[in-house]
Order: C-alpha cells, then sequence, then structure tokens
C-alpha cells in the first residue's frame, strides 16, 4: 500500500497538481468551481460523480464558510474518499482469505475475463504469484485456446510462478472443455485456488457472452466460483466502461483490476464502474513484474491522486 502511494504520487500527478492550484485560491468563483468539475472530468472521474463531488463540496464550503485551501482540500479528500470506498467489501474469494476452505470445498475458482491487452494473462500471474505466497496451493487454466500465444504466455508466467498450467495441445480447442478439466484436476489435487485466464475478443460480442456463459456453467459442475475479476486498462479512461458493461451483461462480475496505473493519473474509472456497475475495484496493477499487484485501498488510493 505505501508502494501504491509512492507510484501514484511519483508520476507528477496532474489532478493532484491542477486541484491544488484551483483551491490554492482564497476566494472560489463559479468558474474555479467549474475548472474543479473539469479536473475531475480528465480524471475520468465521470460526470455524474464528478458533479455531484463538486455539489457536495461546494455546500461544505458554504456551511462552514471555510475556504482555507488546505481545509477545503481536506473536505473534498473526506468527499473522494466516502464515494471510492462506497462501503463496498474488498475481500478477495471472502471465505479464503478468512478460513481454511474444507477439502470438499476446494478449489476457490476465479476467472479472469477482460479485453485482449488489458492486462489479464499478466494478472493471473501476479495473482498466482499472490495465493503462493500466502502458502496456498494453486492451479491455472489457458481457456484462451483462441490463440496459442495466450497458452505459451499463461504458461510462462506459471513457470515464473512455480503453478501448474492446464492446457490444450490444439489450437481453438473448445475454451469450455480446458476450464472443465482444469476444475476437474485442481478438485482431485486438492488445489486451493483455480485461476481461469480467457479469452477477450470483443469484436464478437455474441460469442464472447456465450463461450463465457458456458465457461462458468462446467466449472460450476465441479466447483464454486468465487469471483469474476474484470481487467480494465485504467490508460483507456471512459472506454473502460462500455467494456465493463458488456462482461458485466455476459458472464456476471464481482470485482475490478484496473492495471497499468502506474504512469497514470487516470485512476478515476474507479469510481465510474463502481457506481454504475455496484461491483468493487479490488486489485490494483502497477507494472509488469510479478509482484507488481496490488490489494486496492480507497484511502491510499484517494491519497495518491490528489498528492
Ligand atoms: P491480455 O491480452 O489481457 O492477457 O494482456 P497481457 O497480460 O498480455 O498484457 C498486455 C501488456 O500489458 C503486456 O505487455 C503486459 O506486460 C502489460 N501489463 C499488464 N499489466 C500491467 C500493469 O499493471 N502495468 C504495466 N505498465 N503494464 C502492464
Amino acid at each position: 500500500l505505501i508502494r501504491l502511494r509512492a507510484r501514484l504520487s511519483k508520476s507528477a500527478n496532474p489532478l493532484g497538481k491542477a486541484l491544488f492550484t484551483i483551491l490554492s485560491k482564497n476566494h472560489l468563483t463559479n468558474s474555479d468551481w467549474e475548472d474543479v468539475e473539469d479536473t475531475l472530468l480528465l480524471a475520468d472521474v465521470g460526470a455524474d460523480a464528478s458533479s455531484r463531488l463538486v455539489d457536495q463540496l461546494k455546500s461544505d464550503v458554504r456551511i462552514q464558510g471555510e475556504t482555507e485551501p488546505n481545509t477545503v482540500r481536506e473536505m473534498l479528500k473526506t468527499r473522494l474518499l466516502a464515494i471510492v470506498d462506497a462501503g463496498m467489501d474488498r475481500r478477495l474469494c471472502a471465505e479464503l482469505s478468512e478460513t481454511q476452505v474444507p477439502n470438499d470445498q476446494k478449489p476457490s475458482v476465479i476467472i479472469m475475463v477482460g479485453v485482449n491487452g488489458t492486462g489479464k494473462t499478466t494478472t493471473a500471474g501476479k495473482l498466482a504469484r499472490f495465493f503462493v505466497a500466502e502458502g496456498r496451493t494453486v492451479m491455472m487454466a489457458a481457456a484462451d485456446t483462441f490463440r496459442a500465444a495466450a497458452a505459451d504466455q499463461l504458461e510462462t508466467w506459471g513457470n515464473r510462478v512455480g503453478v501448474r498450467v492446464v492446457r490444450s495441445d490444439k489450437d481453438g480447442a473448445d475454451p469450455a472443455s480446458v476450464a472443465f478439466e482444469a476444475a476437474h484436476t485442481a478438485k482431485e489435487q486438492g488445489s486451493d485456488v483455480l485461476i481461469v485466464d480467457t479469452a477477450g475478443r470483443l469484436q464478437n460480442k455474441a460469442n464472447l457472452m456465450q463461450e463465457l456463459g458456458k465457461i462458468r456453467r462446467v466449472i460450476e459442475k465441479t466447483a464454486k466460483v468465487d469471483e469474476v475479476l474484470l481487467v480494465l486498462d485504467a490508460t483507456t479512461g471512459q472506454n473502460g466502461m462500455a467494456q465493463a458493461k458488456v462482461f458485466a451483461d455476459a458472464i456476471g462480475i464481482t470485482g475490478i483490476v484496473l492495471t497499468k496505473l502506474d504512469g497514470s493519473a487516470r485512476g478515476g474509472i474507479v469510481i465510474s464502474v463502481q457506481q454504475e456497475l455496484g461491483v468493487p475495484v479490488k486489485l490494483v496493477g502497477l507494472g509488469e513484474g510479478p509482484d507488481d499487484l496490488t490489494v486496492f485501498d480507497p484511502a491510499t488510493f484517494v491519497d495518491g491522486i490528489l498528492a
């Protein structure tokens, strides 16, 4: 978490800087408030949330009769934190994080979904590493059978973090059959966690929905799907919202992983996604390496974007 703050602040944060400048004035005019709203929009906070935030802040300032810059910034921080936090449960595989799951309820299954290039496979690898570090036994499944390179990439991650990868030998195999076999093998071997990497070809939405739905159904013959994590690239901004809706419709999602937040101050998408889909951001990707994944903490995040 300290790392998250350090990385977010290091990237000469334009949002923090711009807000700092505007809110440093002793008297805030309507045009200043518009600038605050524009700045929030530029950081992908989303139209509704930005305008609500500015309304709340204006009323805070009016009620407290306070325009001292530091106080106003604190008010903004409090309001922003309330929106980002939204009282959401961010635990990953809730049961797994609290207790030793009984053998007959293993494995906890995590399905990774998202558009190609967002960082799905990389995040699957990092997540495997995360659970291994916690002393869990992990297996991964390459259910993107469309591109052989995708399975190879997941296998490379498997070797890197010491986790077995179930894959098909032939191109174009049925992704659901790979998922089914993986769930079966993971159960047989008593693995704690099974992470399933899927394809993300949005060009053919109907097929993709069918495929994801089928993957989920076949896994549920053997095991419980604990999480469906949608991987979103923070640098794609509001485009990510449209993607999120497609996946939410196709398979239902339980959490978001926001990748590539290193070097981007556009993490405001966190707010739009949570508000519009009612799904919490659970993890954040901060680089390409195996340890560049961290749990999402609202307070650290808000400190980071206002730094
Ligand atoms: P997929 O097609 O969704 O499986 O995406 P990949 O896992 O292949 O990732 C696409 C590219 O994004 C790769 O070059 C990754 O190394 C890179 N990547 C993934 N996550 C992050 C991240 O958090 N930060 C940065 N800077 N790059 C990332």
